[in-house]
């Protein structure tokens, strides 16, 4: 599901270029550990060289075909066929596998229909058109899902549209600086700058009767450059399907919040949809630019604010609610809710040495068509890490700590299968000491990673051991990309010269319920480039072979980073999680909250939060020269080490969205894909709620100072 920030197309350096690759063993200081968490890294560097040279392209390609081959919505036939070729591949790689079914709430679609009419009845359009371009050999398939909304309410409405920009916040505020009331209408927002179950949620509690989402060319469309098949841009009629859930509450089965829906859990212990925090009430519906253009050509009114013009070629108006120049517009929606049976494929290396320390390794499966961007390439290149580690095994090696390697179901209809096995296994989470996430892994040849902060640095000096398809190391190639200096907000200290930006982890893919519910450290990575066919049928194997990776290098690329990502974190002797960088973060959040509240004049005391955080600095640089050089009680260290941060949770979870239980990333209320950092704290800013902003510091205070004891138990 996920949407990554895009970057402008890269332009290296001829230099880096011409330089060769070199091994990262070169760059190695004799003196210091060469690895953080590693005594000593010389027989892992062996090991991990066995298995950078495994990850195949031409093998991740065919992966990548099979995958495909058929659209494989989740719950289908096709998407239990894919499960079976992932259980396949990870048996003949010597992992213990099982498919593991859930019986989940999803809804298909039987019926979407979308007319509009002018002030004189004529109509204007009658749609939803068909997703076709000339030549794309995949889009006349039968089972392509009709354009639809996962969680979209059933119904037939009809009213006046009003246009409402990105659907923000500040955008329905706008409206109503407008005078403009949503009552009773019909709302049609571009995608684009939150996540789509935002949209929805503000139009819902604002009264509105139904949502049309529809895809501007400005956005990821003609305005960016040629769309497909000339090009990698959305074509006119290409449409997001996509999920409206309110993940933003809880995601995952919306009748079992915080519970597994097992094949045997009975219907009692699930609440019923209709009472679902997480379901919206009204309809969605995703329409393309060439559905949307009449619509928006017609309405009349008020001219729309500076930002709010799409690239369409006419002036957009925000539209009449009555008589000239208003336009109406029939939706019809009839979903098919029902319980259906999603399948996960969990394979495991247990552990020689730590068999309950867990490292999760997982991508989704399911796609809204091919998917071949979204999730597939994650899947081929996680297929190849498999592969490589099972070279490994297959020559005798075992890992430290048990690794597990996962395929998510229904992910794009609210991370449902991911959520569903963290919900049955916390408990033995409670010991996983990481949680690796491959989702859109490759779209083009730019690198970017979330993560939480312990675990950047890790990722920055892995990156260095992996070769990229341009010469010299991923790491290098990422850096050119994303120059050091994104992070210093977030840190009292200089970061090291070279450090490169790694994103917070907000929500829109399977490491939410592993993070932000029962606080496993996660990161989340991928390769990027222009990307417009984001869950429309176009999202295929001849758009991926002519856009992103036609020679499977970049799956090659991420097969590796992803497998080391767990490789390295399995053997290692010192878990590499870094608090010194994660206590600032977290300080220089609290800062930036202080001056929040100073600007909105309340007056509030920030004073035992920073000395908690203060303390919590002090007690992590001490781990910090600890985990430095190993040696001692390692097991109690690592036991601390990896208990820091569930001592960031709170039992009691954020004020009205109890699920999310981590005091310091929740994805925004309001923004839905973007992280929310001490989301107790400034959500009761937001609100003004000075009473709960209060109570929220002192529920963050005490985080910090169970993580401050953790890392003390550590010495
Ligand atoms: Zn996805």
């Amino acid at each position: 599901m996920t949407v990554r920030v895009r970057f402008a197309p890269f332009l290296f350096p001829a230099l880096l270029l011409l330089a060769s690759f070199s091994s990262p063993l070169a760059a190695q200081n004799p003196t210091a550990p060469a690895v953080f968490g590693y005594a000593d890294f010389t027989a892992q560097s062996k090991v991990e060289e066995k298995f950078l040279a495994v990850p195949d392209a031409s093998l991740a390609g065919q992966h990548l075909k099979f995958l495909t081959a058929e659209p494989h919505l989740a719950a289908t036939p096709e998407d239990r066929k894919t499960a079976e070729y992932v259980a396949q591949k990870f048996r003949t790689a010597g992992l213990e596998t099982e498919i593991v079914p859930y019986r989940v709430l999803l809804n298909q679609p039987q019926e979407v229909r979308v007319e509009a009419y002018d002030d004189h009845g004529k109509l204007l359009m009658s749609g939803p058109a068909r997703e076709h371009v000339s030549n794309d050999p995949y889009q006349d398939d039968p089972r392509v899902v009709m354009s639809f909304n996962g969680s979209s309410g059933s119904g037939d409405v009809t009213a006046e549209v009003v246009y409402a920009n990105y659907g923000r916040l500040e955008d329905f505020d706008q409206l109503v600086a407008q005078h403009i009331d949503i009552r009773g209408k019909i709302v049609l927002a571009r995608y684009g700058a939150n996540f789509r179950g935002v949209k929805v949620y503000i139009a819902e509690q604002r009264g509105a009767l139904g949502v049309l989402l529809y895809s501007d060319p400005q956005d990821d469309g003609y305005d960016k450059g040629q769309a497909y098949p000339q090009g990698p841009w959305r074509p006119e009629t290409a449409v997001q399907r996509g999920s409206v859930q309110y993940l933003f509450k809880f995601p995952g089965d919306p009748e079992t919040p915080g519970v597994a829906s097992t094949l045997d859990l009975p219907d009692s212990a699930r609440i019923p949809a209709e009472k679902s925090p997480s379901q919206p009430r009204i309809i969605a519906i995703p329409i393309s630019s060439h559905d949307a253009m009449p619509i928006l050509r017609a309405l009349k009114g008020v001219s729309v604010p500076q930002g709010w013009q799409g690239a369409l070629p006419f002036r957009y108006h925000i539209g009449q609610l009555a008589g000239q120049g208003s336009v109406r517009v029939h939706l019809l929606s009839r979903q098919d809710y029902q319980r259906r049976i999603i399948w996960d494929v969990i394979g495991k290396a247990k552990g020689a040495e730590y068999p309950d320390q867990w490292v999760i390794a997982g991508n989704h499966r399911d796609a809204w068509v091919y998917g071949a961007v979204d999730p597939s390439s994650g899947t081929a290149a996680m297929l190849e890490s498999v592969h490589g580690i099972g070279v490994l095994l297959h020559q005798g090696w075992r890992p430290k700590r048990t690794l597990l390697f996962c395929s998510w179901d229904a992910e794009e209809e609210g991370l449902i299968g991911s959520t569903e096995w963290v919900e049955g296994h916390a408990k033995a989470l409670e010991q996983a000491v990481a949680y690796f996430n491959m989702d859109v892994a490759v779209s083009g040849p730019d690198f970017s990673a979330a993560a939480t902060p312990s675990l950047k640095q890790f990722l920055r000096e892995l990156t260095r051991s992996v070769p990229s398809p341009l010469g010299e190391s991923v790491y290098r190639q990422w850096g050119a990309n994303h120059p050091a200096g994104e992070d210093r907000h977030a840190s009292n200290v200089p970061p090291a010269a070279e450090e490169i930006h790694v994103g917070d982890l907000g929500s829109g893919s399977d490491f939410t319920p592993f993070f932000q519910h029962v606080g496993v450290p996660s990161t989340d990575i991928g390769s990027g480039g222009p990307y417009g066919v984001y869950h429309s049928v176009f999202d295929n194997y001849a758009w991926y072979t002519q856009n992103a990776d036609p020679h499977f290098l970049y799956l090659q690329q991420m097969a590796r980073v992803f497998g080391l990502e767990a490789l390295r974190m399995a053997d290692a002797d010192v878990l590499p999680l870094d608090y010194a960088a994660y206590s600032r973060a977290i300080s220089s959040y609290i800062e930036a909250a202080k001056r929040k509240a100073a600007d909105q004049g309340v007056n509030l005391d920030f004073s035992s939060a920073q000395t908690a955080a203060a303390r919590f600095i002090a007690a992590a640089d001490r781990v910090y020269s600890l985990q430095a050089a190993p040696s001692g009680d390692l097991l109690r260290l690592n036991l601390a080490l990896r208990q820091v941060e569930s001592a960031l949770l709170s039992d009691d979870g954020l004020p009205n969205r109890t699920w999310y239980r981590h005091t310091i990333y929740a994805p925004g209320e309001f923004t839905g894909y973007a992280v929310q950092v001490l989301p107790g704290v400034n959500e009761a800013l937001d609100a003004q709620d000075r009473t709960r902003a209060a109570q929220q510091l002192a529920v963050l205070a005490q985080a910090l100072d169970r993580a401050t004891r953790t890392l003390d138990f550590a010495q």
